[in-house]
């Protein structure tokens, strides 16, 4: 499938059309969905007519934007008014929302055509799609294999080629996780810097919005064009959009890089490898690379798993059979309420609730909540050290290649050490990138991370585009 960045120029200049491009996305859609259930819902009449609105400004020779014409697919956590948007959740079944997440409102007036909505595991809660209640996505490198989550719908349909590129949210790896798994690039972006109105809440304190796409331009292209301050969303930076794409062939020369011990601990020998490669190839195009050790990474896990659940029982309060989707009937409001959510809610999200709602308890709060919130804290610190020292920190991103459907779901444990790697970011609050670097195990992907401060997305960019010129993708 063509780039997204070549679509647009095409689009611009009248050589293809959008509804062309589109149709072309919908045959490969109709081609492999029903094998690897990567959309929950192709939304076959609104693309159409976004696609018919692209074309006609072209013909009326109107401006149209840096996305112009480019299908994408959203996952389905991310409200778009009047499709159906279901977080993989049976609670969600049948709503449609009345409006729309900034995003959607941003791709819009780039120019993008949103084909539908992708899967993901139920709540953004998992990694590797299995925990979704429509059915596990496939990994179209391997459909043996899980396409990582809980972006696994976006990642897949991205490496199906079905969409060039898609949107996906990451709380403690959800975009950059999959991404690796199948073989593309994806970006947690510094928190704040793309809003997260109509996302809809897992974690507020660490949920982002990012892209995910099989190039580093293309994931420049679209970043850009969704980032920038929204006064919808407190949280939100207020400063504009940064400019990326500009940035994309910057290369690395003169920046410090440290390996850091505790993001490639424990991976497998052949991603270990793979990142010690990935940081020679950025030595080769000029940067200077030092070792460092950021032990506080250990704690990360631990935090994360009192933080976000903590965060989440109180997000999914308000799944209350009142206001939205799912309602299960009985003899009195409080019953009305636990029948719902007992129909509703799958075993993960409800494991969930119950960690942060004890958690959070008048006695534990102390014990649990705050301390990882102390933690929290550390962490912080210590990635602010590093950056004294160091202007990217790169590790890997998963510690193995995509593993087998079931192989992790009866041990939540295994399932959460998925994520070892990508936490700490979230944690901080700050960017990251998850690039292709080399293949392992079964000739799948691997993905290698680079890491940076907060608003450091323009090189980090630059760098993942120089491993990617090195691992054989001019
Ligand atoms: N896998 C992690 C979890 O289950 C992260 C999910 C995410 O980033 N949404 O919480």
């Amino acid at each position: 499938m063509k780039s997204a960045a070549r679509i647009a120029r095409e689009v611009q200049s009248g050589e293809t059309t959008a509804t062309a491009e589109l149709e072309a996305s919908f045959a490969a859609i109709s081609r492999r969905n029903g094998e690897l259930n990567v959309f929950l819902h192709v939304d076959q009449e609104g693309a159409r007519d976004q696609a018919a609105h692209i074309d006609a400004r072209v013909a009326r020779g109107e401006p149209v934007g840096a996305l112009a014409g480019v299908p994408i697919a959203i996952k389905d956590n991310l409200c778009q008014i009047g499709v159906p948007t279901t977080c993989s959740s049976k609670i969600l079944e049948g709503w449609r929302p009345p409006y729309n997440a900034t995003v959607i409102d941003r791709l819009a007036l780039a120019g993008a055509v949103c084909v539908g909505k992708t899967n993901l595991d139920e709540f953004a809660m998992g990694s590797s799609t299995e925990n979704s209640a429509f059915g596990p996505t496939r990994n179209p490198l391997d459909p043996s294999r899980v396409p990582g989550g809980s972006s696994g719908g976006s990642a897949a349909a991205v490496a199906a080629d079905m969409t060039p590129i898609a949107l996906g949210s990451d709380t403690g790896g959800s975009i950059r996780q999959p991404a690796a798994l199948c073989g593309i690039v994806g970006v947690k972006p510094t928190y704040g810097l793309v809003s997260r109105y109509g996302l809809i809440a897992f974690a507020s304190s660490l949920d982002q919005v990012g892209p995910l796409a099989k190039t580093v331009l293309d994931s420049a292209l679209l970043l850009e064009a969704i980032a920038g301050h929204d006064p919808r969303d407190s949280t939100s930076l207020p400063e504009p959009s940064p400019s990326l794409v500009a940035h994309v062939e910057d290369g690395v020369a003169g920046l410090r890089v440290a390996l850091v011990h505790e993001l490639v601990e424990g991976a497998d020998p052949e991603v270990l490898e793979a990142v010690e490669r990935a940081t020679a190839a950025l030595a080769d195009a000029g940067a200077t690379v030092v070792q460092l050790s950021i032990p506080e990474i250990r704690l990360a896990l631990s935090a994360y798993y009192l933080i976000a659940p903590a965060e989440a029982s109180s997000n999914l309060a308000r799944f209350d059979g009142v206001r939205y989707g799912l309602r299960v009937d009985a003899k009195n409001v409080t019953a009305m309420m636990e029948a719902t959510r007992t129909a509703g809610f799958g075993a993960e999200v409800k494991r969930r609730i119950m960690l942060g709602t004890y958690a959070l308890s008048a006695g534990y709060y102390d014990a649990y909540y705050g301390q990882a919130l102390k933690v929290r804290t550390h962490m912080i610190d210590a990635f602010a050290r590093a950056y004294r020292e160091a202007d990217l920190l790169i590790g890997a991103t998963t510690p193995s290649v995509a593993f087998a459907f079931g192989e992790k779901t009866t041990n939540p444990m295994a399932m959460y050490l998925s994520d070892v790697f990508t936490i700490p970011t979230n944690l901080a609050g700050e960017a990251a990138v998850s690039v292709p670097f080399g293949t392992g195990e079964g000739g799948l992907p691997i993905g290698v991370q680079l890491l940076g401060p907060g608003r450091s997305e323009a090189r980090l960019l630059a760098a993942a585009r120089v491993l990617e010129i090195a691992d054989g993708r001019p």
